[in-house]
């Protein structure tokens, strides 16, 4: 049994039954996708950081070969209240969640991988190479128009990586149709515009961008109504996609810990908390919105709110207009009617 099977057949007694292992120079081509990307939205100058991900090596001199893996969370339950103003992704995030099976997969994985003698590297939170790319090469699945990667269950997966100092290569033998011809549903859906042809999606317009690291967006209506009733991330161009079809809503196992989560992923319910409960809460599971942006939830709450024409109880809009940022206590007047409080920065 060569090395690419010895690991492949422990991805398997451990239940990952997506492995593929590609040499590193097989993401040669990812750089040339993000210059295409930048031309097309020149605004991205983030993507720019993205390059060393073609090039894992420079930063890695002795890596190989790429061991990535992929993980469907179809099987979770969505919990109720999260279901259309959370992104599923964020929701699952085996990152932030140690006691979740995934969680404990891919670390008995890099376990295994550096017991046998390999010298790996692996970064959950930064990354180490694109993943998606690499998911790819290694016949995982496809990255379909809306940018998301699909395998044959659909695009609610998530990936992980390792880097091994070792030459080899394991191409599992996947054949998945491509997106039809004529579809463009998720262009359609998209309610930004920022997908805004296949494979060309504005990172700053995306409201997963919007409703975490953006600049904030309460001063304007226009992308106030786009976002809509969403608290955290966007799954519209993923949830139209027919791939995705049969696929939602039908998970029925419980993700460990969202359950008790569950009453707190709720606009209103976000309102009614101080921050001390925001950080104890969600803090730790919502990466993206850190500790000197947590104001940044009660705007996107109270959003929420005001897009489906409800308004917060009167204890919480007290605390709004008390809140210490001023962009809270800005949004909190402006969602009162008061005047004085629309022009922003
Ligand atoms: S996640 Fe939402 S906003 Fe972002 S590209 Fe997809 S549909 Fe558009
Ligand atoms: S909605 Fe259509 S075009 Fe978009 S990713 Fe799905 S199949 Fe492809």
């Amino acid at each position: 049994m060569n090395l690419a099977e010895s690991v492949r057949d422990k991805g398997l007694e451990l239940g990952i039954t997506r492995l593929g292992i590609i040499g590193t120079e097989e993401m040669a081509g990812y750089g040339a996708r993000i210059d295409e990307r930048l031309l097309a939205t020149p605004r991205v100058g983030a993507l720019s950081q993205l390059r060393a991900f073609a090039e894992p090596r420079k930063t890695f001199p002795w890596a190989r070969s790429i061991v990535v893996v992929a993980f469907d969370f179809t099987h979770y339950r969505v919990p109720a209240s999260a279901d259309g103003f959370f992104g599923k992704h964020y929701l699952f995030d085996h990152r932030f969640w140690p006691e979740s099976p995934e969680a404990k997969k891919i670390a008995a994985l890099g376990d295994y991988l550096k017991e046998i003698g390999l010298r790996t590297a692996w970064d959950e939170h930064r990354g180490i190479t694109a993943y998606r790319w690499a998911a790819s090469a290694a016949g995982l699945g496809i990255v379909r128009r809306n940018n998301f990667f699909y395998t044959e269950n659909g695009s609610y997966n998530f990936l992980s990586a390792f880097l091994i100092d070792a030459e080899t290569e394991l191409k599992p033998d996947r054949d998945m149709e491509p997106c039809p011809d004529d579809c463009g549903r998720c262009r359609k859906a998209c309610p930004t515009g920022s997908l805004s042809a296949p494979y060309v999606m504005d990172l700053t317009s995306c409201v997963s961008f919007l409703t975490t690291f953006s600049l904030p967006f309460a001063h304007d209506e226009r992308v106030r109504k786009a976002i809509g009733r969403r608290v955290y991330g966007c799954d519209a161009c993923q949830d139209c996609c027919p791939f995705n079809k049969n696929r939602l809503g039908a998970g029925t196992e419980e993700f460990p810990g969202l359950t008790e989560l569950e009453p707190r992923l709720d606009a209103e319910a976000i309102l009614e908390m101080d921050y001390e409960q925001i950080a104890s809460e969600l803090g730790g599971k919502f990466f993206y919105l850190k500790p000197d942006f947590f104001w940044r939830w009660k705007i996107n709450a109270l959003n929420s709110l005001e897009q489906r024409g409800l308004k917060p109880g009167g204890k919480a809009l007290a605390a709004l207009k008390a809140d210490p940022s001023p962009l809270v206590r800005e949004a909190a007047a402006r969602h009162a009617g008061e005047p004085g409080a629309e022009p922003g920065p």
